[in-house]
């Protein structure tokens, strides 16, 4: 019989895992499942590496969190899967010591079974008590304010330990030993209900009865949690759902939903023991779950419409676990702020914005000093994928591998791509990751930004004084993102798939090939161009993009093809102007985006010609292809360049033939689902075959394409099937919130 080749899980727990015989315990563990690698402390908490067959770790990760010793308490674990590098048995290594200047702050934790049992119990002091904390869970980075994490330094200054509370804070046997937002009813923080008018209605005890009340009748209410403001409506109540997004002007993107239970998260969907983990980790995130298919769910349509996902979330604050509880039934809960602003964190400001939104205001008087979003994952191929990493994440570090950074590599700011996303900041191997320019007490000394002259980002690098600047392209910076968190050293291929980044040669890039070597970045290839007339409007109107390839194709005369869904979707003076602008090649940007060419697709099969959100196009594509199985694709033609100099073998991956295919199919009738299927597919294939003109065996897909949970798990398979090593995202999503981690990458290559 055949061994199964081998993988190697590395771990990262925080928390209190140190001195209370955690290390022995994972040796034991380890060893009795015969895997071979090591277990060594840091000031940043336990590190663990170990190979075996995937089956064991999974195994592994599953005992080490239920086996482990009972003083110990996980309060963030972070698992990626990497290739084996052949370790020869396991040991306990040496702990480390160095990097210890590095203070970590901790992310926000989810509260604990401890404090759980606290707030329920009606003879505890804490019963029913929204801010019930330890040093086991309960706020961190969202009440932060500056260095060295103590109470003096975070927004619980201003509440004076009680007796009782002092005591516990002092006593090194208590659970609340240097917790520092320790607080009780007597001396913490306190909940109120408002009114739009700021008229506290309730106060203390009465107020989590009357908000729980007012959700249940259908209100509005906007909930002061951990790291912003929810709005918050009952979500079996389709009145309530669709008044909240016709106020907050989301009407179609999917709303996330708080439950009160893991129980009622599998009445309705289909949860895996690796998601449910996800739902139960001290990170809490919102895991995007598949709903159980024919069932009549209790959630309300337009929660997530003609989506056979939800996002998933359970209570994560004691505010939402007593809410919940009482409400025992599930809420839509979305970020308290309008479409495209940032969240709201303070009482008075939400007030004024969320005014009109939200019938009341639960509210506290713990300001909160950061916002933090919910995080989001998604499983693909039984691997986590982060797709927002935020709270219970942020600002922990990733780990770079020592053959990319060194201990004393020079600190790395990294502003991302748009200001909305992620930043990162490097300190020696350490990358933190964070919605925020962090206060952390480094003087970075390489800024690196997005080539993109206008991004806010660019513009706000530029104005640093920091002495070495550089500019990184977009889709590169995905590339390494992706290699980094692999631990991937060149060389390899590169996929780089998604809307929008600005290309080297002046065009929109976003259907990008590219080989990675020690020494270079080649870009080898790349989706036909076309162009989007309107530009920037094409974002919001795949008929537009959809017109810019036919127009590549079939020239003027497709102006008189009104049977193509695309051509009827504008009137005869839009067409006309279109057809000037593309002649003129005025606003008609060339692209190359893959994001794109799915918006096209999208509106020649009629699915979409306007959208109200970016990728919502692309993302009912992926909803089609829900139950469908087919092997059958589209065909793309690779060709070279033609204006490839001779000793660049640039490749072109033309969609022409696939184009013409689909517009017979829909003039057949073929289903939207069959059509979607044979496209992905297509997309796969094309992948795999250009994948076959290069000599390099690993793969590296990234891009927000490859959030596409049936375009990357069919292109991982079809990569294996051809013996390539595909590699794909974990811990940094390949969206643009990957984007900072891969420009200090570039930083840090472009200095060796
Ligand atoms: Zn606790
Ligand atoms: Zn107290
Ligand atoms: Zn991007």
């Amino acid at each position: 019989m055949k061994t199964p080749p081998a993988t190697r899980l590395k771990i990262a727990v925080r928390g209190a895992v140190q001195g209370v015989g955690f290390r022995p315990f994972i040796f034991r563990l380890a060893t009795g499942l015969g895997l071979k690698g090591w277990v060594n402390n840091s000031p940043q908490g336990v590190f663990i590496e170990a190979e075996g067959p995937r089956i064991k770790l999974e195994k592994f990760l599953l005992q080490l969190e239920n086996e482990k010793p009972p003083r110990s308490f996980i309060q963030s674990l972070e698992a990626t899967w990497l290739d084996a590098v052949g370790y020869k048995k396991f040991e306990i290594r040496k702990s480390e010591d160095s990097g210890g200047k590095t203070a970590l702050i901790l992310p926000d934790i989810a509260t604990c079974s401890d404090c759980l049992r606290e707030i329920f119990n009606p003879k505890n002091r804490r019963h029913a008590y929204p801010f019930t904390n330890c040093t086991n869970c309960g706020p961190r980075f969202s009440i932060i304010e500056s260095l060295p994490y103590d109470r003096a330094n975070t927004s619980m200054k201003k509440f004076a330990m009680c007796p009782e509370c002092q005591a516990e804070y002092d006593d090194p046997r208590d659970r609340r030993f240097h917790a520092q937002p320790n607080a009780c009813p007597v001396c913490g923080p306190h909940l109120e209900l408002w009114d739009s008018n700021c008229e506290a209605l309730f106060g203390r005890n009465e107020t989590l009865l009357a908000a729980a009340n007012a959700i249940r009748r259908g209100k509005i209410v906007a909930v002061k949690g951990l790291g912003g403001f929810h709005l918050m409506v009952a979500a079996n109540n389709e009145a309530a759902v669709q008044r909240l997004r016709k106020r907050k002007h989301r009407e179609e993107k999917p709303l996330a939903l708080m439950f009160p239970s893991l129980k009622s998260v599998k009445s309705v969907c289909e949860v895996s023991p690796l998601e449910e983990r996800l739902l139960r980790s001290p990170e809490a995130p919102i895991v995007l779950l598949k709903k159980i298919a024919n069932k009549k769910s209790q959630i309300a349509n337009s929660v997530a419409p003609n989506n056979p996902s939800l996002g998933a979330m359970l209570p994560y604050t004691p505010l939402h676990h007593l809410l919940l509880a009482e409400l025992n039934f599930p809420v839509a809960a979305t970020s308290g702020n309008l479409s495209d602003e940032p969240i709201c964190t303070d009482e008075r400001e939400a007030l004024e914005r969320l005014r009109g939104i939200a019938d009341l205001f639960l509210v506290h008087d713990r300001p909160i000093v950061r916002h933090v979003d919910d995080s989001i994952v998604r499983v693909m191929l039984n691997r986590e994928m982060v797709l927002r990493r935020a709270r219970g994440y942020a600002p922990l570090p990733v780990v770079l591998n020592s053959k990319i950074s060194a201990p004393d590599s020079q600190s790395v700011l990294a502003v991302g791509a748009h200001l909305k996303n992620a930043v990162a900041l490097s300190v020696g191997h350490q990358v933190f990751i964070s919605q925020h320019i962090g206060d952390l007490e480094t003087e970075p000394e390489i800024v690196a930004a997005d080539l993109h002259p206008d991004y806010l980002s660019t513009k706000f690098a530029d104005e640093l004084e920091i002495p070495k600047h550089i500019g990184v392209q977009h889709h590169i910076a995905h590339v390494l993102s992706c290699m980094a968190e692999n631990e991937l050293e060149p060389p390899a291929l590169g996929v780089s798939w998604d809307g929008t980044g600005y290309g080297l040669d002046g065009t929109i890039w976003g259907g990008e090939f590219f080989l990675v070597t020690n020494e270079k970045i080649e870009r080898i290839g790349h989706l036909r161009p076309f162009r989007l007339p309107g530009g920037d409007k094409a974002v919001k109107e795949p008929r537009r993009s959809a017109l810019g390839l036919l127009y590549e194709i079939f020239g003027d005369t497709i102006f008189g093809q009104g049977k193509i869904p695309t051509v009827a979707a504008f009137s005869k003076t839009e067409l006309a102007a279109l057809k000037t602008m593309l002649k003129n090649k005025i606003n008609s940007p060339l692209t190359s985006s893959a994001g794109r060419l799915f918006d096209a697709v999208a509106s020649l099969i009629g699915l979409h010609q306007t959208m109200r959100f970016e990728g919502q196009a692309a993302m009912e594509l992926e909803f089609a292809l829900d139950g469908i199985e087919t092997d059958e694709a589209y065909e793309f033609s690779i060709m070279a360049r033609e204006d490839a100099r001779p000793t660049k073998s640039e490749i072109v991956l033309d969609w022409s033939l696939m184009v013409e295919e689909i517009l017979s199919d829909v003039k057949r009738g073929v289903s939207v689902s069959e059509i979607s299927a044979k496209f992905h597919n297509a997309l796969v294939e094309a992948i795999v075959e250009i994948a076959k003109k290069f000599s390099e065996p690993r793969i590296v897909l990234s891009g927000g394409c490859f959030q596409n949970r049936y375009l990357t798990e069919r292109a991982v398979k079809r990569l294996r099937e051809e013996k390539f090593k595909p590699y794909w995202h974990q811990r940094v999503p390949p969206n643009d919130g990957g984007i900072a981690l891969g420009q200090v990458v570039a930083a840090m290559r472009d200095k060796k």
